[in-house]
């Protein structure tokens, strides 16, 4: 048996290279599917000739470095990646080639076959499955992708961006071509091919451009997706009016499919749902139902800003994507509904789940600094404690500052992976709080218990209101600090 073995936050390292744009092409057979990738390479290191892309069950059919075949001398593979030993120190281009089997893949992650449908789960490190890459959320790429495969089977070939190309390939297959324009990291890749219906609509933005929308759904469904749309519509509308957030790409698809295993995933401009999540028609879903698929068809397009066009430096940052898109869905749903009903609401689902995690071993901060699974930290804690962290500044600085912070916040890091400090950092530059002691909130674990006592004394007419901090140690029995007052 092997060690569980810790990451920690303070051994992060930037990369040594960036991958500024990723050609793929996905050649679909019923046995293997080939991917091609083209990287092109900037070493951020002039002096590091090696580059160790991360790469999981890959069978490498081929390895080129400026078109010419790499020596295996100047390479080392191994199960968890692939070492390049002599690159150049100016830009250049790594072609490599692998084979994938989707169908044997069972551990969801990377590109996987369910039902009749291929489909992908790359958060937080599934694109390793895909290919050889700098699989890490800093890494930030523009990706153009090709999928090919049986036009028959798999009508409908899917990937994030804009469609720019499609066509045949010999009598039965057909192509189509997929460019994203704006960077991202690999953990936001997707791609889907099936042989689906669809729901369309359209919604014209703040800026008068048209975008298109669709629902991919399993055969039969189409009739279902009417709430979905009309939720997706009110969140485009609701991001830019309430933060001036407006949709960046031509089209927008959510894949919504029985054979998806996550819960959602906000790929960009291709989010991917179980159709739980999304489907309802009323005969049958209640007013819960649809109150959740409002709610999580919201917060995936929410992410296109805070998560996708801003994202996390490394994993520990987690909560600088879900914390705030969880306020934000919060925040919407309590728009569209009762803001009274919607705060119970959330109250009450901070208290049943996140406090009693608070409570037991598992406990950990909103920021964690170290982990062995990070699977195993998408927890209430990363997301509807750190949601209240935000409010609790929103409260502090009031709407308009809110609002000022979060342009700010855009303005500043668009196109990039930062860290939870940077977004605290450009949320309260005008704003006057002990932002060095508020940032307790994100670092220590366990809910700190508030006594309230009150005193009237009616001869003096002289109210005194007491308040006592109890600060619990941490899982570890360490003393922890008072928070903010
Ligand atoms: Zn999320």
């Amino acid at each position: 048996m092997r060690e569980p073995k810790n990451t920690y936050l303070s051994d992060y390292r930037p990369p040594s290279h960036h991958i500024t744009h990723c050609e793929l092409v996905f050649d679909i057979f019923d046995e293997k599917t080939i991917v091609s990738n083209t990287m092109k390479i900037l070493a951020l290191d002039k002096e590091n000739r090696s580059l160790l892309l991360n790469g999981k069950g890959l069978e490498l059919l081929s390895l080129k470095c400026n078109g010419i075949e790499i020596d295996t001398e100047s390479y080392l593979q191994n199960d968890t990646g692939l070492k390049l030993l002599n690159l150049p120190a100016d830009p250049c281009t790594i072609s490599v080639v692998t084979a994938i089997y989707p169908k044997q893949n069972t551990n969801l992650e990377g590109l996987y076959v369910s039902g009749d449908i291929y489909c992908t789960q790359n958060e937080p490190e599934g694109f390793r499955r895909i290919s050889y890459f700098l699989d890490r959320p800093d890494n930030m790429t523009v990706f153009t992708t090709t999928v090919i495969a049986d036009r028959e089977r798999f009508p409908i070939l899917l990937s994030n961006g804009n469609m720019i190309e499609k066509g045949s390939v010999g009598d039965a297959r057909h192509f189509v071509k997929w460019h994203d324009p704006f960077v991202k990291p690999s953990y936001l890749f997707a791609l889907v091919a099936g042989d689906l219906d669809v729901f369309s609509d359209s919604f014209v933005t703040s800026s008068r451009r048209s975008v298109d929308l669709n629902i991919y759904v399993d055969k039969g469904n189409r009739h279902r997706c009417s709430y979905a749309m009309r939720s997706l519509k009110a969140a485009m509308k609701w991001d830019e009016k309430e933060y001036g957030r407006e949709y960046d790409l031509d089209v927008y698809n959510i894949v919504a499919v029985d054979s998806f295993n996550m819960g959602a995933m906000e790929n960009k401009g291709l989010n991917i749902f179980n159709s739980h999540y999304v489907l309802a028609d009323e005969e049958h879903a209640t007013d819960q139902d649809f109150m959740g698929i409002e709610s999580v068809i919201a917060h995936e397009y929410f992410h296109n800003w805070t998560g996708n066009r801003i994202t996390c430096r490394d994993w520990f940052q987690l909560t600088l994507k879900e914390g705030l898109t969880v306020f934000r869905d919060q925040c919407f749903s309590a728009d569209m509904n009762s803001p009274v009903v919607q705060r119970i609401k959330d109250v009450k689902m901070l208290q049943q789940r996140q406090f009693a995690e608070d409570a037991g071993p598992t406990a950990h901060p909103v920021k964690p600094d170290h982990y062995i699974e990070i699977n195993n930290f998408y927890t209430a804690t990363v997301y509807e404690k750190g949601a209240e962290v935000i409010r609790m500044l929103h409260t502090f600085m009031g709407p308009e500052k809110f609002r000022r912070g979060m342009d700010r916040y855009f303005i500043l890091f668009d196109g990039q992976a930062v860290r939870t400090e940077d977004f605290i950092f450009a949320l309260t530059q005008d704003c006057r709080i002990d932002i060095e002691q508020f940032k307790l909130w994100y670092t220590q674990e366990r809910t700190p218990v508030l006594y309230v006592d009150e005193k009237y004394d009616a001869e003096n007419r002289e109210y005194t209101l007491y308040l006592t901090q109890i600060i619990p140690k941490s899982v570890e029995g360490k003393e922890q600090k008072p928070y903010l007052a």
